[in-house]
């Protein structure tokens, strides 16, 4: 259990679990102690930054070479989907049906929060954004609004929609080729929450190219090095693009930082 300066570590378990409840109880020191948001109304916004920045930590410590945020780390998030238990993180914890549904909104969800903005304005933006939010917030109360005003600011792009439907709805992302014909490819956005998309397009010939479609509503995209496409307006549930050359084979999303709930059809092969 944390506490400013001082955590309690329960004893006579694993040295794995030991070092998994201090990298977590000490990360706490900043989120919420340093930046000290409410844990009632934004418990993500603690346990959620916590699991997100100890993990990394922990990584990087004992050199497990773990992978930082991937479908393993998802799997509460998607087995509320699965069995219709998940809430939006602004319900209060004493209010959620069920204990899991806190626990994994607060701890999974939150921390996927950074993990799929990570995905939304890359990673090196949100390197600088935890900073300056530090910087600015240290031994104040922000807000989810703050936060989200500094990853703005940082990264130029808006991501007001981003919180919100993360945050404040249920709303589930699944994305899906839906068509490839000649060179010409359609994608589908099956679920209500819209995200800006990578695919990967190999080709015949052996080559492969990256692309990214921003959303309109960010007026903006991820620094990349991908191929960037005309935006998508989120209400479109479809959007076609052409490519150059003969297609082998397309995949949504290969980083897999993006919640997709059903990932069956983020792939086609010729
Ligand atoms: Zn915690």
């Amino acid at each position: 259990m944390e506490y400013p300066m001082c955590t309690l570590i329960e004893g006579g378990e694993t040295l794995h679990s030991i070092l998994g409840t201090m990298f977590h109880e000490f990360a706490h020191e900043w989120f919420q102690f340093m930046l000290a948001t409410n844990e009632s109304e934004h418990s993500w916004m603690d346990e959620g930054f916590t699991t997100y920045i100890s993990t990394l930590a922990s990584n990087e410590i004992t050199k497990r070479n773990e992978k930082g945020f991937s479908p393993k780390n998802y799997g509460g998030y998607f087995y509320l989907v699965e069995n219709g238990l998940d809430e939006p993180l602004t319900t209060h914890p004493d209010r959620y049906n069920t204990n899991v549904a806190y626990s994994v909104a607060s701890y999974t969800k939150g921390s996927m929060f950074l993990s799929q903005l990570n995905y939304i304005i890359g990673e090196d933006n949100l390197k600088i954004i935890l900073k300056k939010y530090f910087d600015e917030f240290k031994f104040k109360h922000p807000t989810p609004n703050d936060f989200i005003r500094i990853a703005e600011k940082v990264s130029g792009i808006q991501l007001r929609w981003y919180l919100n439907e993360w945050i404040e709805t249920t709303h589930t992302i699944d994305y899906a080729i839906a068509k490839v014909e000649d060179k010409s490819i359609t994608l589908a956005r099956v679920g209500k929450m819209p995200m800006p998309i990578d695919v990967s397009i190999v080709y015949v010939d052996g080559t492969s190219e990256e692309f990214t479609i921003p959303l309109s509503m960010m007026y903006g995209h991820k620094p990349t090095n991908n191929t960037i496409l005309k935006d998508w307006a989120w209400a479109n549930p479809n959007y076609t693009f052409n490519v150059n050359k003969e297609i082998k084979s397309v995949e949504i999303d290969k980083s897999m930082l993006m919640a997709d709930i059903d990932r069956s059809n983020n792939k086609f092969e010729k």
